[in-house]
């Protein structure tokens, strides 16, 4: 899923400098599970801008809303008409909720309330983890299931470096695992060992086609 933080909220009250009625839009899947942008989140903003607009005697009218999928133009369209009665949109989703929300209603202006950092998943409670960075040449059938672009500090493709310290720490992070001691181990545990001899060309990275576009076939 799409892992996400809040701006500081210094930098989200500049945005709305100037801008009376703000409507604050959450969205309710990833942002929601990363405790970024849900319902929660957009309740604890608006308090916050609400707050500070009282103590420097602004008027702010705040509406709040979530809507399912931020990244869906026909979810986006349901907030309609509550985006008529406002100056601006504070998105609480990723940056494409962002962009979905700011293509449907082009006259209106939209700022991001969040910081999108990158696809991932939960560890424990509260910690999310990178696992991919979308490079367009996945590589891990190869390297057992584990990604070596994100998760070796040096993003090498035939590892590991030489540097890995004792005990199958990173060189650069001891405290992160040598992204290539857990491909051997896992490969050593399905079998797959001779793999770790295999050479992986350099990913071709103009192969990834900027703006990224899939056109599934009609079923
Ligand atoms: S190799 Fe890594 S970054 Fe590339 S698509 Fe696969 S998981 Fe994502
Ligand atoms: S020690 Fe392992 S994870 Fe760290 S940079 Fe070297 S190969 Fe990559």
């Amino acid at each position: 899923m799409i892992i996400a933080e809040r701006k500081p909220f210094q930098e989200i009250w500049e945005m709305i400098r100037g801008y009376e009625r703000i409507m604050v839009v959450g969205c309710g899947t990833c942002v929601t599970v990363c405790w970024a942008g849900g319902e929660k989140e957009v309740g604890v903003l608006s308090s916050q801008l609400r707050l500070r607009a009282a103590e420097e005697g602004r008027k702010l009218n705040i509406i709040e809303s979530v809507i399912e999928r931020q990244c869906e133009k026909e979810m986006v369209e349901e907030i309609a008409d509550k985006v008529r009665e406002v100056d601006a949109v504070l998105s609480m989703g990723c940056g494409v909720g962002v962009q979905t929300i700011a293509e449907t209603f082009e006259e209106k202006p939209v700022f991001p309330a969040l910081n999108t950092t990158f696809m991932g998943m939960p560890e424990r409670e509260g910690i999310w983890v990178e696992r991919c960075a979308a490079c367009g040449d996945c590589m891990l059938y190869w390297t057992g299931g584990i990604c070596p672009v994100v998760r070796c500090a040096k993003g090498l493709l035939n590892g590991p470096c030489g540097g890995t310290r004792r005990g199958g720490k990173c060189e650069i992070d001891p405290d992160k695992d040598c992204a290539w001691v857990l491909i051997y181990q896992r490969l050593e545990k399905q079998g797959r060992l001779d793999l770790m001899e295999r050479y992986y060309e350099p990913k071709n990275y103009r192969a990834v086609k900027r703006p990224g576009k899939i056109e599934a076939a009609i079923r």
